[in-house]
């Protein structure tokens, strides 16, 4: 048997290991230059600083079996992500938590006193928030709304908040405690050496054959079963037209020093023209010291044209009927599996990819054994 995985993310590499370690062979491409996908990291030349190519990104997980297995392929650093943000001419604490609440209304609030004065703020009315807006209004309330979340979603998604699910604001907590960790999950940490290595490393195996630059369209192989992790809409060709994305331009400088004084400030308001800045040696406090220079991305969102990276599905509500298409062709397919963020058209976090790949592993594992068909979709792409 002979297999092809398309695309050299955490989804491809670790579908590709698990073929390769039950004895078959695979043959996994991309046509990037370099592997680990959208998680790629290298060291920027002049400062030596590790830079994440496609964005700043911390690993955060609360699976432990996501948590172990990362361990297995990389030396995971102690890092903690506590975002800053710029709106109204001051700089507050991220996620909103009492820090955010006391210095931004002037008080001197405790929790169960924060806990009523924001449920004062909330818009009672809104019992059941479907759109952005509405999550925040009922969460937070008008000030704190415009103040930290109206104007770098619309410059984040190019449109207004109340257009945009409920779910993109659910991925933010709200605590009425000091915490200002801007996640919540157990495990957290940045790999020491950057993402790529540990891509490298799940992908050397002697069953895996390696082609970089090298796009699925342009081989002209068999194969009996294809992996694929890239963009479901390319697939086919764009058939039902482009499904939409939000795409990313970077802007890098670099000076002598510091430059901000930590890994991520994000800019709230509507008139500074990026979303957030990332000085990436923050993102390395173990090797910071060593570093003189100083490099910093400012961080601009658009709608992705044709040739733009891909970051960020849009998943609007009314707007599935597209995406429904795709699903519903795909699944009549047979001979390939569509997995990960792109494959799937889904706002994955890396654990999350990792986690699902893992488990696409376990299912495989046993089509192949009891010579059952593997399936076009291994979740519930909905
Ligand atoms: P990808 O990494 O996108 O890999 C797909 C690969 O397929 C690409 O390399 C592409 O070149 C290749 N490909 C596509 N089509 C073809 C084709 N036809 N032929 C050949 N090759 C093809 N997650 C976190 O957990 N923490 C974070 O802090 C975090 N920050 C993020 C910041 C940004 C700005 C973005 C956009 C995402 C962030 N993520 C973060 C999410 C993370 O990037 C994804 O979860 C992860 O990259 C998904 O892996 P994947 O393998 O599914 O897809
Ligand atoms: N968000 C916001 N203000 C902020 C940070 C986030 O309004 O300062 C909103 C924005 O719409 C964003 C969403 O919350 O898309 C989720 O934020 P997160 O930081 O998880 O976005 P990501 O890191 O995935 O870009």
């Amino acid at each position: 048997m002979r297999y092809c995985v398309v695309g050299a993310g955490f989804s491809g590499a670790i579908i590709a290991r698990q073929l390769a370690d039950i004895g078959q062979k695979v043959l996994l491409i991309d046509e990037r230059q370099h592997l680990a996908g959208n998680c790629h990291t290298e060291r920027d030349p002049e400062t030596g600083i590790m830079v994440h190519t496609y964005g700043p990104h911390i690993f955060h997980t609360k699976h432990k079996e996501v948590w172990d297995y990362i361990n297995q392929y990389a030396k995971i650093q102690p890092f903690i992500n506590r975002v800053k943000a710029q709106t109204q001419g001051r700089i507050y604490t991220l996620p909103i938590n009492l820090l955010t609440i006391n210095q931004f209304f002037g008080t001197c609030l405790r929790p169960d006193e924060a806990k009523e004065f924001l449920k004062e703020k909330a818009d009672k009315t809104i019992t059941n928030p479907k759109s952005f807006e509405e999550q925040a209004l009922s969460m937070v309330g008008k000030e704190l709304y415009e103040a930290f979340f109206k104007g770098y979603t619309r410059k984040q998604w190019g449109m207004d908040p109340t257009e945009l699910p409920s779910s993109i604001l659910k991925r933010l907590p709200v605590r009425f405690d000091y915490d200002d960790n801007y996640y919540s999950d157990p495990y957290q940490g940045i790999p020491e050496e950057g993402y790529t290595p540990i891509i490298e490393k799940i992908v050397h195996h002697p069953n895996i054959e390696i082609r970089l630059n090298c796009s699925f369209e342009s081989l002209n192989e068999e194969f009996d079963h294809v992996f694929y992790t890239g963009p479901i809409d390319r697939y086919f060709q764009f058939k039902f037209g482009r499904l939409e994305y939000r795409t990313l331009d970077f802007v890098k400088n670099v000076r002598d020093g510091d430059y901000q004084g930590n890994a991520v400030i994000n800019y709230c308001e509507e008139k500074v023209p990026y979303t957030r800045v990332s000085e990436y040696k923050y993102f390395t406090p173990w090797e910071k010291d060593k570093f003189t220079k100083t490099i910093y991305f400012e961080e601009y969102s658009r709608l992705a044209k044709e040739n733009d990276t891909q970051y960020y599905p849009i998943r609007l509500v009314n707007k599935m009927d597209k995406l429904q298409k795709y699903l519903e062709l795909a699944k009549q397919e047979k001979g390939i599996s569509f997995l990960g963020r792109l494959g799937t058209y889904r706002y994955l976090d890396m654990d999350a990819v990792i986690k699902e790949s893992l488990e696409a592993c376990r299912d495989l594992v046993v089509c192949l054994k009891d010579k059952k068909t593997i399936p076009v979709f291994f979740i519930d792409a909905v």
